[in-house]
Formats: structure tokens, C-alpha cells, sequence
């Protein structure tokens, strides 16, 4: 049976809440509709706007998406080479980088776009990412058509591809003023690159009005840039009515896009199951991300989880004993542990196998505590179908933790904490692989993922603000990177 805490998975559960539609063949996915059984209800509900948006949504892409007699439309016009003036559908078309967190971060925020801004989405899905999802827009689909004009995503979407909208406004090719642009002299496509630094390139109301007129776009980022639209006035409006709780913009967003496809749900229940999870009385998720360009030792990286657990006592009763070495506690802490028979379950993802080992050690002779490390595949590879789908199962297991620890910096820990609806403990980044941070870690104030890029430059009332992260209440400092970055 079904592991769950509830005595009846009703509607409500199953689609959280309303955020799911009813309308998907539920063996086709599913993780979908199961999800809900292997997780503590959220504290965050959706608001009904978001609901009834979505229902809207999922509206518009059957009747624009692939299959319709508009995407055939749209798709000529696009193959003509010329932008149509008037066009009853508009896309924007997402496109992968870097490793899984930033996709999903990305593409994320490029659904938000849509939803603002009445597009359809559609991904452009590699051969390594085709199969980690399920669809997620009933009677239609989101996966670009065999077929499509557009097929050297990699070569065409570069930072000096002509066809991006900063190149074009650089090269004087299009007017920053709407007013002076007619839309059906556009070229058939703009492309927002919003790759790391150059998330404020076209987020100015101007900007959007231009963008506005193009039929297809093309998308590529590897952040949350969906912070960004907190910015502008535009937006603002919708996006509080949308989510009243901007905590769980993030949330709410994973939860409805990003639904493990039937071969990585068979490795979450396959884990989920040989570790008896379901039996944990708490899931302690333990996330270690050692950077190739912070390559931190393990004792020092070791050392601070250590600190980080003691201090704010996050994994059962780990004492460090003089000589460095980490112990079970005394005997009668131990004692008094086994009589509460609390049972926690340690789930460690890494690249490495020596953090669980580790732990794993120091646990070995208690009975109440299990740890726990689904793979460790050395190092990253983005390339690989297999890789990802391992990847993407650990997030989601991390997701179904009630306390989460994350590495700071790592967007596969913000995917896991977002989903899950978990302020995570950040360990925080040392300021060299050789230093001690201090303090080990800090609770995060937000179950949002953070920004990491943020903008040079924004327009309008928030123009010339050197603070972006004291513009709005709601936009704040991630904890993360020494300030300078913004988590909306
Ligand atoms: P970030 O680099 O930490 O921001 O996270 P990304 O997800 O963007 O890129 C790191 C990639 O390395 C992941 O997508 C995985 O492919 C791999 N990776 C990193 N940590 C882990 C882990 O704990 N488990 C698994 N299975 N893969 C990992």
C-alpha cells in the first residue's frame, strides 16, 4: 500500500490543492498524482488565481501547442523568416544549459514568463533530457515537434548570436521605443539570452513592450531569473495576486511543472522503498556539493557539518571528540534515544561516496538512526540521460525531507528545498577551499531558490538602485554568497 500519513488521499491531496488538473491518464506519470503520498502537506496552498491561471494556461497551449492548426500557422511564419503582425499565439521557446538545478531553475521561470505574458511554452529537450519529465499541459505537449524550423539550438543561441535582443538593440537593428517598431518587419524570432550575468539585459518595461511584438522567442538561462519580474511595476499587480505567499513562488511553480517521468519515479520508489523512508518518524535530507572551482577538503567540508549539526541540532546527537574524530554521543544520550525509538532517516547526496561513509560510521551501532546514499557518480555529467535521470531522483528524495541541509551555491539544492516547501540550512561557501566558514551554516529565511545573478542595472523607479536587495520587502540578500546576491 501506499505510504501515508493521512487516513484518506482526497482530491485536494492528490491535486494539491487544485495546482494539478484531473485531466491526465494518471499511468502515463505516475509520480503526478502519487507525490503527494510520500510528502508532508505543504504549508503553502495556491492561490485560487494561480489556479484558475494555469486552468487558462493549459487552455491556451491545447489550442496554440503542437497538434493545432495555430501551431502549423505560427510555425510557417516562423519558417517564412518574417515576425506575422497580428498572431493569435505567441511561444517562448526554452532551451537547456548547464547542469539539471539551473535547467529546472531556468525553465521555471521561463513558464512564469509565459504565464505573465501569455505565451506558450515549449522546450527544446536534448536527447539527455528527452524522458526526465512527464508532459505537464493536458491534451497537449511541451516538447518541441520533430520537424521544427529551429534545430542548431547549441551553434544559432550563443552569447554573440545576432538574433539575441541586446546584440539587436547593440547593433541598432531595433528600437528600444515600441512606438517605432512595426512587428511585422521583425525577424521571425528574438532570442533572450539571460545566461548568468546578463539577467537584467531586457527587463525594462520598453524592453517588454518590444519583445512583446515578436511571435517566438527563444530562452536560454541557467537562473531564477523569475525574481526579476518582482521588479517591474509591470508585473507587480498579477504577481500578488498570483502568489500572495512570494515564499512559495518557486514551489508552487516545481510542483506543477516538474514531474518525475515513470523511469526516474521507479528509482525514487525503488529507493524510497529499500530504505523504509516511509517508516523515518523525520527524513533528514543531507546535500554536499564540493565545486570543481571550490574544491573544499573533505575534513574541512566534513568539519563544517559537524558544526553546522551541533550547533543547531540537525542530525541526531553528533559530538566531536577531541581528537577530531565524531562519536555517537554518551552512552546515556544513547540510551535516552533508543527509549523515544525516534526513528530519523539521514538521506546524504553527493558526487562522492566519503560524507555518507562518514556518517554512516558514526551511526552504525544505533539503532535509531539510519543513513542512507543513493548513488555517487563522481562527477557531473549533463551529457547523460541515465546521469540525469540518478540526479533528478536524488533531488526529489531530498524533496521529501522534512529538514534539508544544502551546500550553498548549488541550484540542485534550491531545486530540492523549493519543492520540498523547506527553509534549508545552508552550509555556507568558505571564502577560500582552505578557509573556515564562519558560521558553519544558516537557516535560509525563504524556501525560494536564489537568484545569483544579480542585475547591473534596472529601469524605471528602480533605476540606478544600488541595493537591489532593498528596492522591494519581499526581494531579499540570499544567504548564500556573501550578499550579493537576491532571492525574491
Ligand atoms: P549545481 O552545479 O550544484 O548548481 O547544480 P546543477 O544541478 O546545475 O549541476 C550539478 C550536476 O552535477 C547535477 O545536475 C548532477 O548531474 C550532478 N550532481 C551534483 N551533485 C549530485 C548529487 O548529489 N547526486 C547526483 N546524482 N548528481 C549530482
Amino acid at each position: 500500500p501506499p505510504p501515508t500519513t493521512r487516513h484518506e488521499h482526497d482530491d485536494q491531496d492528490r491535486l494539491i490543492g487544485g495546482l494539478l488538473s484531473p485531466a491526465f491518464d494518471e499511468q502515463s506519470c505516475r509520480s503526478r498524482y502519487a507525490s503527494s503520498l510520500y510528502r508532508r502537506p505543504s504549508r503553502f496552498r495556491p492561490s485560487n488565481h494561480l489556479v484558475e491561471r494555469l486552468r487558462r494556461y493549459e487552455a491556451r497551449h491545447r489550442r496554440c501547442g503542437p497538434g493545432a492548426p495555430l501551431f502549423k500557422e505560427a510555425v510557417e511564419h516562423l519558417r517564412s523568416g518574417r515576425n506575422a503582425a497580428r498572431s493569435e499565439c505567441q511561444y517562448a521557446v526554452w532551451t537547456p544549459f548547464n547542469g539539471l538545478g539551473n535547467r529546472m531553475l531556468s525553465l521555471g521561470s521561463t513558464f512564469l514568463y509565459a504565464l505573465l505574458t501569455d505565451r506558450v511554452l515549449l522546450v527544446h529537450a536534448p536527447q539527455e533530457l528527452d524522458g526526465l519529465f512527464c508532459e505537464p499541459f493536458p491534451g497537449s505537449s511541451w516538447t518541441l515537434p520533430a520537424g521544427f524550423p529551429i534545430t542548431d539550438f547549441a551553434g544559432t543561441f550563443t552569447m554573440r548570436s545576432p538574433t539575441s535582443y541586446k546584440n539587436m538593440r547593440q547593433a541598432g537593428s531595433i528600437s528600444g521605443d515600441h512606438r517605432n517598431v512595426t512587428a511585422e518587419r521583425l525577424p521571425a524570432y528574438v532570442f533572450l539570452d539571460l545566461i548568468q550575468s546578463f539577467t537584467d539585459a531586457a527587463f525594462c518595461e520598453a524592453d517588454q513592450r518590444v519583445l512583446a511584438k515578436f511571435n517566438w522567442m527563444v530562452v536560454k538561462s541557467d537562473v531564477y531569473f523569475a525574481s526579476m519580474f518582482f521588479l517591474m511595476p509591470a508585473y507587480q499587480g498579477e504577481l500578488e495576486r498570483l502568489f500572495p505567499e512570494k515564499e512559495a513562488v518557486f514551489h508552487h511553480l516545481a510542483r506543477y511543472l516538474f514531474h518525475p517521468s515513470n523511469d526516474v519515479w521507479g528509482i525514487v520508489r525503488r529507493y524510497y522503498d529499500a530504505y523504509d523512508l516511509a517508516r523515518a518518524d523525520e527524513r533528514v535530507g543531507l546535500q554536499v556539493r564540493v565545486f570543481p572551482e571550490m574544491p573544499v577538503p573533505f575534513e574541512n567540508m566534513y568539519g563544517q557539518i559537524v558544526r553546522c549539526s551541533q550547533r543547531h541540532g540537525l542530525l541526531p546527537k553528533v559530538v566531536q571528540r577531541e581528537d577530531g574524530a565524531v562519536s555517537n554521543g554518551s552512552s546515556s544520550a544513547m540510551a535516552s534515544e533508543s527509549r523515544r525509538k525516534k526513528l530519523t532517516s539521514i538521506l546524504v547526496t553527493s558526487l562522492f561516496s566519503e560524507y555518507y561513509e562518514r556518517i554512516h560510521g558514526v551511526y552504525d551501532t544505533n539503532p535509531n538512526v539510519e543513513v542512507h546514499q543513493p548513488s555517487h557518480e563522481g562527477e557531473q555529467r549533463t551529457e547523460a540521460l541515465g546521469h540525469n535521470q540518478r540526479a533528478l531522483a536524488e533531488i526529489y528524495l531530498l524533496s521529501l525531507c522534512d529538514r534539508i541541509v544544502t551546500t550553498a551555491v548549488s541550484t540542485f539544492g534550491y531545486i530540492a528545498h523549493g519543492l520540498a516547501g523547506v527553509r534549508p540550512w545552508v552550509l555556507l561557501r568558505p571564502p577560500s577551499p582552505e578557509a573556515r566558514a564562519e558560521p558553519a551554516c544558516v537557516q535560509s529565511k525563504t524556501v525560494e531558490p536564489c537568484l545569483q545573478a544579480p542585475p547591473r542595472g534596472m529601469c524605471g523607479a528602480v533605476e540606478g538602485a544600488t541595493d537591489m536587495g532593498a528596492l522591494v520587502p519581499y526581494v531579499r540578500h540570499c544567504e548564500d554568497s556573501h550578499g550579493e546576491s537576491q532571492a525574491a
